[in-house]
């Protein structure tokens, strides 16, 4: 059977962070209801295409999605289970905020087979926290991360934020220790750069961010860090002991299948994207009518050149790169051919380098230390035009 993951956004939070331009917003349990019911109707609805699809990971995203009651959460994974095939063991990932989780929360997540959490804590500095306008203090998330482990998850993910207001080197530094140090440490760290999106309190009122070689500073001591303490980087910025890489996340890279529910949820399947209409109050009239609520200007069917692009600047991001047999077993040309010159351009300049791997015979392509540094330049040169 063929591989899907499916994607749920919920994009209702406590509060809005400063910086966020994510599709989120506080609401009444109301609309979180009727959300949630226009949700499984979604789901289902869909599940009539998807027969021969086999589904290996599901990712319930936000927003804050751990603020619905674990009753909601239930429902939502139960409607997926009755009317999708699950493989044994598939990931199921859920995204939560210290402050909106309870331990019966918990024991519904895990009753409903949820096996993974995704931590937002962003710093271990409190006035960090307070400058990004964060709900929760270091000690909530600590109160809060105690609470997860003693009810039994062990695949945990904690959000990590670097460049943000009133951070130094030495205070980013002091966060990543104190996150390798919890007990027992998380398994997977993801850590991100913040930027500053439009529409967003910090776009209009930028706030003093560290200057852009502090920020260089900043990924490589991250870097470091991390290998020290036993967490390889496997993408740009996500570093996982080994084993415990997310799943779901390399399904995007890869270019694997996908689908999103919920509103402004993206798509892709058989070479096709769409996302889903990003308005709430029509989001839940369409799927209560039975109506698909896609955005059909959305609507692509990736030609040849656009997979072989993203091909290129997804799997790069990886630090295990791009597979070469992997390429012409898709489009029936190598990369050479397609890119003539650019990869051994960037081999001589130091930014990718090549690995052969004895064990399964394949040549792989990838960004080097230098070339992550530099990783949107060299992403920038294989888009086809
Ligand atoms: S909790 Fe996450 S999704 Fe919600 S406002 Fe903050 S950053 Fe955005």
């Amino acid at each position: 059977m063929k591989k899907l993951s499916i994607y749920i956004h919920i994009p209702f939070c406590v509060r809005k962070c400063l910086y966020c331009d994510f599709l989120s917003a506080p609401t009444e349990r109301e609309v979180m209801d009727r959300y949630v019911n226009a949700l499984c109707r979604e789901i289902i609805k869909k599940s009539s295409i998807c027969k021969e699809y086999i589904i290996t990971t599901v990712f319930i995203g936000g927003g804050t999605p751990s603020i619905l009651s674990g009753e909601r959460i239930e429902k939502i994974i139960r409607t997926v289970r009755e009317n999708y095939q699950m493989e044994a063991g598939c990931e199921i990932s859920i995204e939560a905020n210290p402050g909106t989780i309870t331990p019966d929360k918990l024991e519904s997540w895990r009753r409903a087979g949820i096996n993974r959490l995704s931590i937002g804590l962003q710093s271990a500095q409190n006035n960090e926290l307070k400058a990004l306008g964060r709900i929760h203090s270091f000690e909530d998330f600590l109160y809060t991360y105690k609470m997860i482990v003693k009810s039994g998850f062990d695949n945990i993910n904690i959000d990590l934020m670097s460049a943000i207001p009133k951070q130094t080197i030495a205070s980013w530094q002091e966060t990543l220790k104190a996150v390798c140090s919890l007990n027992p440490p998380p398994v997977h760290i993801s850590a991100y750069s913040l930027i500053v999106e439009e529409n967003t309190p910090f776009y209009e009122n930028t706030p003093k961010l560290p200057e852009e070689d502090e920020e260089r500073n900043m990924y490589k001591i991250t870097n470091d860090i991390l290998f020290d303490m036993g967490y390889m980087q496997y993408e740009i910025s996500n570093y996982a002991k080994p084993g415990y890489e997310c799943r779901h996340n390399q399904v995007y890279w890869r270019r694997g299948n996908y689908l999103g529910f919920g509103i402004g949820a993206a798509s892709m399947v058989e070479n096709v994207r769409y996302s889903n209409i990003r308005e709430l109050g029509s989001y839940i009239h369409f799927c209560e009518g039975g109506l698909d609520a896609i955005e059909k200007t959305s609507l692509n069917h990736l030609s040849e050149k656009e997979q072989m692009e993203e091909f290129m600047f997804l799997g790069l991001r990886m630090t295990e790169g791009v597979c070469e047999e992997d390429f012409y077993r898709i489009f029936g040309a190598s990369i050479e051919e397609i890119y003539p010159e650019i990869v051994e351009d960037f081999c001589r300049k130091g930014l990718l380098k090549r690995k052969f791997n004895r064990k399964t015979g394949e040549h792989w392509i990838m960004l080097t230390r230098y070339g992550i540094d530099v990783s949107n330049t060299v992403m920038a040169e294989f888009l086809l035009s």
